[in-house]
């Protein structure tokens, strides 16, 4: 310690170290974790004390409790064995890049306050563009540009404000929503959002932060894969004009949470155009299939929507959090979002030189998030991403080829990149049953979801230590624990 009570940097250099050693060693343990976590409600804070420390403590008793407190109040999401929700991937690269950005403590809300943090995250977003397939059209040195975001919920809201100052001709900015000045200004008008039933829950949070009003959210029909249906798209865009409503942004998912279904792009899209309606992309998980070109039709039209955005903190090997969102036209988000105080003009933002990112997002303030995803695609380059999603679609293929070649269970959606939802034949008690038995063993851990109003369940393939032998034995657990609950039942 320094006389200010600061960690010096040589105690830091040791710290660091056996924080680093610990980390290592978690990788090297998890999976002998119960992948979901059986702490009870209140049980960790029950052994933390009830008042802060009046005094610095020593770094090896917050280690201590680290093991003993912490690590037992956690669900292992780094667990080879967990297939619940949609993985969270973690890498090396990208802990070490994530740790950089602490270590360096830089703060980006301008391109002034570190000119590297800007132009670095342009720059990578501009080399995904390529990777994935996306748009020319989303790229810096056309109309549009990418940023990082925290997560797709901000990438979704945020789209949803440039889209409303758009379909108001910013009058919402400045009147409010359905506060216009006269009855014919267009922000005195209802502005609508569609999207399918089964879009994430984030698009109707965005809405009402937005304030748009939930009312003004729509549920297009979906067909028999729980995609969009264009033609009821169609249909609900102009059953709200002629009602005299303003349809304001189409949000369409490319795989969506509950059962990887596709919202057909290009369809939707010429719908869009032709109606001059905002079509934000959420790809958030499904989205880093695009890397490996056989996965590219996931995404066929994307060439028609507004926005795109997809979670690299998902399935792409870099760490919570980094959300990428692209726009096609970057002066309409910057319209809706910008604001100039004072105290933040400088003569770069004034030349019109540099991108200053706080208008590309909510926040003010943001990390150098650009800094683990560029190591990330250093370290595996686009060969070693492309690896690691096509070993865990094969993976989920062979797990469905199980499930479709078993009499006990069925497929219950078209299988989906790194996605298969399935359920036992014999009914939703003894699924739900098998779900919670399956997770309560800790031996790995699984969703639900409901389609068709039948309980599913959903394995989802992408933790980067998941190797085929994992897939296997959750197949024999399922399978064996299935007997013993149907078994169970008979005697009972
Ligand atoms: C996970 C998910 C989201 C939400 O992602 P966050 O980054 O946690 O906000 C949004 N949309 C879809 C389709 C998702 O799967």
């Amino acid at each position: 310690m320094d006389d200010a009570g600061h960690m010096t940097p040589d105690e830091f250099r040791h710290r660091g170290a056996q924080l680093v050693e610990r980390i290592a060693r978690y990788m090297e343990e998890v999976e002998r974790y119960p992948v979901l976590s059986r702490a009870e409600p209140g049980s960790v804070r029950a052994r933390l004390p009830d008042a802060a420390p009046e005094r610095g403590e020593p770094f090896a008793d917050v280690l201590r409790d680290i093991d003993e407190v912490i690590l037992p109040g956690l669900t292992h999401w780094q667990s080879p064995n967990f297939f619940a929700y949609f993985p969270a991937n973690a890498s090396g690269p990208s802990i070490l890049g994530d740790l950089l950005a602490a270590g360096l403590g830089v703060q980006g809300m301008i391109w002034a306050t570190s000119p590297a943090c800007t132009e670095l995250e342009t720059h990578v977003l501009d080399w995904l563009v390529d990777l994935l397939g996306l748009p020319q059209g989303f790229r810096s040195g056309a109309a549009g540009g990418g940023v990082i975001q925290d997560s797709a919920s901000s990438s979704t809201l945020t789209a949803l404000i440039a889209a409303r100052e758009r379909a108001s001709g910013g009058a919402a900015n400045r009147h409010g929503v359905g506060r216009g000045s006269g009855p014919g200004d267009a922000a005195a008008r209802r502005l609508t959002v569609y999207i399918s039933r089964h879009a994430h829950s984030s698009v109707e949070k965005g809405v009402k932060i937005a304030g748009l009003g939930r009312d003004n959210l729509r549920l297009v029909e979906v067909d028999g894969s729980h995609a969009m249906d264009p033609a009821a798209l169609e249909a609900a865009i102009a059953a709200d004009r002629a009602a005299g409503a303003v349809p304001a942004m189409v949000c369409a998912t490319v795989g969506t949470t509950s059962s990887g279904a596709v919202d057909p792009l290009r369809p939707i899209g010429e719908i869009c155009r032709r109606a001059g309606v905002w079509l934000h992309v959420d790809a958030a998980h499904a989205g880093s299939a695009t890397i490996c070109p056989e996965h590219r039709g996931l995404i066929d039209g994307v060439e028609l929507a507004d926005s795109y955005t997809f979670n690299p903190h998902k399935w792409l090997l870099t760490n919570f959090d980094c959300s990428c969102f692209w726009v096609a036209d970057r002066a309409a988000l910057i319209d809706a979002l910008s604001v100039l105080p004072e105290y933040l003009r400088n003569r770069a933002t004034d030349s019109g030189a540099v991108i200053d990112y706080r208008d590309w997002q909510v926040p003010l303030g943001r990390r150098f998030r650009a800094l683990k995803l560029w190591f990330v695609i250093r370290h595996y380059g686009a060969e070693g991403l492309r690896a690691h999603v096509r070993h865990c679609v094969a993976l989920a293929a062979w797990f469905a080829a199980q499930v479709e070649e078993s009499a006990e269970f069925e497929l219950a959606a078209p299988v989906s990149v790194g996605l298969v939802c399935f359920r036992h034949r014999a009914g939703d008690a003894l699924t739900e049953a098998l779900m919670n038995r399956l997770n309560e063993t800790g031996a790995l851990y699984l969703t639900h979801t409901r389609l068709d109003d039948r309980l599913v369940l959903r394995l989802a393939v992408g933790a980067p230590a998941t190797r085929r032998a994992h897939v296997e034995a959750a197949w024999t657990r399922i399978v064996e624990t299935a007997e013993a609950l149907a078994e169970e039942t008979r005697s009972a």
